[in-house]
């Protein structure tokens, strides 16, 4: 590999050369079940018409109508309350990157739950915030004591609630949730990524609390190619993020595509019902396997502590399923995998991989 010449490396930032790249491990050819994608593509008759309304997109035109066309819709999806407001991200990635930037003040703290989603931490160290991560209970649920106490010491700017986490699976306790919510001296957004396998969401709390945001992608509805996250909040605080936002940051293809899913929103939830329906198949078959321990799940994934993670990825990955091995991420995760729910195939095969792989 070249190295950058003194000249190119005086020039940029230290903490970013130092950094490694967001890595996505090569998937071809395997069984993918390694991030949280929903298995199901397009029935081939939508593809078909999809294809023909792509073709109708006005290209050679910035993004505009469509775009807001998208947000109408979206909200209507959500079920907004009048005096909230919708803005888009390329991704909930860029959302998170731009809540960043939205509270980089002096000696600002962004605050979650750890193990969690990487990329609060990374984003609060490109942006020059603070991060404190809280370390989770044994069984992964909030540690209300060491929350508050946390909120009270750091008075973090920001704090992430993921609702279900990832990469646990879980929904955390409502009712710790809302003390958090109380003495959160600045934001808290539920990142709700999950939301389409859980039976709880957080959208009565953007009625109850103006400092609440509610984030959510279209990622695991079955769009994690097209690219559409979106954040949901008051009106006069979404404002303010969205000054942020790139100029045409939404694709015009993306745009139609998410428009089109969510006409098929009956299809989309069809497949959901049989990713929820899955999960539940698998966490009895994981449950008989010895040595084997399941968490609790309202994902489509399942956080499974085995022997040795390390053999077991390996093992798994020799017979063609590919799962993540997270237990580099925190001490809370030691030997544990991460298993996306797939198609039922693809599950019969991942569970005898598994068993094998012990
Ligand atoms: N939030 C959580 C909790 C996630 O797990 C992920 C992706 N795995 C995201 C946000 C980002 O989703 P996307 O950028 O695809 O919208």
């Amino acid at each position: 590999m070249n190295t950058l010449s003194d000249r190119i490396a005086r020039v940029l930032r230290q903490d970013v050369q130092s950094m490694h790249a967001y890595a996505v491990q090569p998937s071809a050819g395997f069984v993918k079940l390694d991030a949280m994608e929903n298995p199901f593509p397009l029935p081939p008759a939508l593809q078909h018409a999809l294809g023909e309304r792509l073709g109708r997109v006005a290209m050679h035109r910035y993004p505009a109508g469509r775009v807001d066309d998208l947000r109408a819709a979206l909200a209507h999806h959500a079920g907004l309350p009048d005096d909230c407001a919708l803005m888009l991200g390329n991704g909930s990635d860029e959302l998170i990157s731009l809540l960043a930037m939205a509270c980089d003040v002096p000696g600002a703290t962004l605050l979650a739950p750890v193990p969690g989603f990487v990329m609060y931490a990374m984003s609060a160290q490109l942006q020059g915030l603070r991060f404190v991560g809280v370390p989770l209970t044994p069984d992964f649920e909030l540690d209300e004591a060491a929350m508050l106490a946390a909120i009270e010491r750091h008075q973090p700017a920001l704090v992430y609630l993921a609702y279900p986490n990832n990469p646990t699976g879980n929904l955390w306790n409502d009712e710790v949730i809302e003390r958090i919510i109380q003495a959160a001296p600045g934001l808290v957004v539920m990142d709700e990524a999950y939301q389409p396998f859980a039976a709880r969401d957080s959208m009565a709390r953007l009625a109850r609390w103006p400092h609440v945001l509610v984030m959510r992608t279209m990622s695991k509805f079955g769009l994690a190619g097209v690219r559409i996250g979106y954040l949901m909040g008051r009106r006069e605080l979404v404002a303010e993020v969205d000054k942020l936002r790139p100029p045409y940051n939404i694709s015009v293809l993306n745009a139609e595509a998410a428009l089109f899913a969510l006409e098929h929103a009956d299809e989309y939830a069809r497949q959901a019902a049989t990713i929820r329906a899955e999960r539940e198949r698998l966490l009895a078959a994981l449950a008989d396997m010895p040595g084997v321990r399941a968490y609790p799940s309202e994902a489509n994934m399942i956080l499974t502590r085995v022997p040795d993670a390390a053999a077991a990825f390996a093992g798994m990955k020799r017979q063609g399923v590919l799962v993540k091995n997270v237990s580099a991420l925190h001490p809370l995760l030691d030997n544990c995998l991460r298993l996306t729910v797939g198609t039922p195939d693809e599950n019969r095969l991942m569970l005898q991989a598994l068993k094998a792989s012990l």
